[in-house]
């Protein structure tokens, strides 16, 4: 069995899965409580949070406010910046068309309010020109939003200088960063970021745990009323054994960056030259700036889902498109994005491999993948079409 589906959930890691069980058994207190069983939740608790803080370069623990993962996460960081900027009577926000939905979503409804959005163009790349953010910002401008890595085709966007014209220009920059958090190299410093979204189970940690970073002076608004955990911005008792699990993976993810990159960008790279001898065949999104793990094609005449389900019977796990996605009709907005047309794009196979892949693996996929479109072609009424002349190769 190969699970090349990373980028749709990562197996939690054995020290995030010890401290997680640890936890449970032992240290069950309500951080809240005074007494030593609440405060010893409390101190671990709060190291999880230094621990985050420092993995991506922030030296403020009461920057990271502890979510339910990467949705919450982003939901509130529009929000904030949504309420500040109307409070200055500004109501127009920069994001782009190929944004998770956790953003896409969040935005319509500020939409249905009277903001103002501008979707940047993520061109045939997939990646956002830092130009054109610059051109997009006005007056009322009160935040853009872009994220690190876009979670379908693994492109990085160039969020340093994205960063940069926000900050000369005074306007909030947000990042959804759970593609790339314990992925690549980030930090809020250097990056120039102002609150920053990220999500547990992305990096071997567990679902339902995540973070939102916030720079220091911006005032957080909450989705949540109740209580004064997380310094009044969030109330609900922490879930303190999943955050500990995922400050433990974090920490692990950032600690082996150079050792993961060096042993899985080999790997991407042998499975994304053996998939461009399929005929017919394209890779989804710039072929070097992408993340280690990812690998994205276009296969013209066949359906993404039946590749799927005949890759799942050779004991291949991978995606069609993000997880959000399937199980809908229409192609990916992330692949229409970059320019594929509807045929195209209905025809997507998204590959996301973790540091347990092996060169064997590698090779078993592409010999898989191969067989799979080809014998899928084999039966399709559109290539038949191609093949007659009666329509024209797209790719
Ligand atoms: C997975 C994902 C999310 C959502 O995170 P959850 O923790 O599952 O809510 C948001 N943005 C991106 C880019 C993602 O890949």
């Amino acid at each position: 069995m190969i699970y090349a589906d990373n980028a749709a959930t990562t197996k939690m890691s054995d020290a995030a899965i010890n401290i997680m069980v640890s936890l449970i058994e032992d240290t069950y207190g309500n951080p809240s409580s005074l007494y030593t069983f609440g405060q010893k939740a409390k101190e671990v608790l709060e190291k999880s949070r230094e621990d985050v803080a420092s993995a991506i370069g922030s030296s403020d623990p009461r920057e990271i406010l502890f979510t339910s993962g990467g949705s919450e996460a982003d939901n509130q960081a529009l929000i904030t910046a949504a309420r500040l900027g109307e409070a200055k009577g500004k109501k127009h926000i920069i994001s782009t068309r190929f944004e998770h939905h956790a953003i896409l979503h969040t935005l319509n409804k500020l939409e249905k309010e009277g903001f103002e959005v501008t979707l940047l163009e993520v061109h045939e790349n997939g990646i956002v020109r830092p130009e054109e953010v610059m051109d997009a910002i006005r007056e009322d401008t009160c935040l853009v939003t872009v994220m690190y890595v876009n979670n379908e085709i693994g492109t990085i966007q160039p969020i340093r200088e994205i960063g940069a014209i926000c900050r000369e220009k005074g306007v909030i920059f947000h990042t959804d960063a759970v593609q790339a958090v314990g992925h690549i190299n980030v930090n809020v410093i250097d990056d120039n970021i102002d609150m920053l979204s990220a999500s547990g189970h992305k990096f071997h940690g567990p679902k339902g745990t995540g973070f939102l970073y916030v720079k220091k002076g911006i005032r957080l608004v909450n989705l949540i009323e109740g209580g004064a955990q997380e310094r009044g911005k969030r109330a609900g008792t922490e879930n303190v054994p999943g955050i500990a699990a995922m400050a433990v993976a974090l920490k692990d993810a950032v600690a082996s960056l150079d050792e993961y990159n060096s042993k899985v960008t080999p790997i991407r790279d042998r499975i994304i030259d053996g998939l461009n001898k399929i005929p017919h065949s394209a890779i989804n999104g710039d072929l070097t700036r992408r993340v280690p793990g990812n690998i994205n094609f276009c296969f013209e005449g066949i359906e993404g889902e039946s590749l799927l389900l005949l890759l799942d019977d050779k004991g291949i796990a991978a995606s069609s498109g993000s997880a959000c996605t399937s199980g809908s009709l229409d192609p990916s907005h992330v692949l229409l994005a970059i320019g594929r047309v509807h045929d195209v794009a209905h025809g997507s196979l998204r590959l996301s491999i973790g540091e347990d892949i092996t060169e064997a693996d590698a090779d078993y996929i592409i010999a898989s993948v191969s067989e799979v479109v080809e014998y899928l072609r084999g039966f399709s009424p559109v290539w038949r079409d191609l093949m007659a002349g009666k329509r024209q190769f797209i790719l």
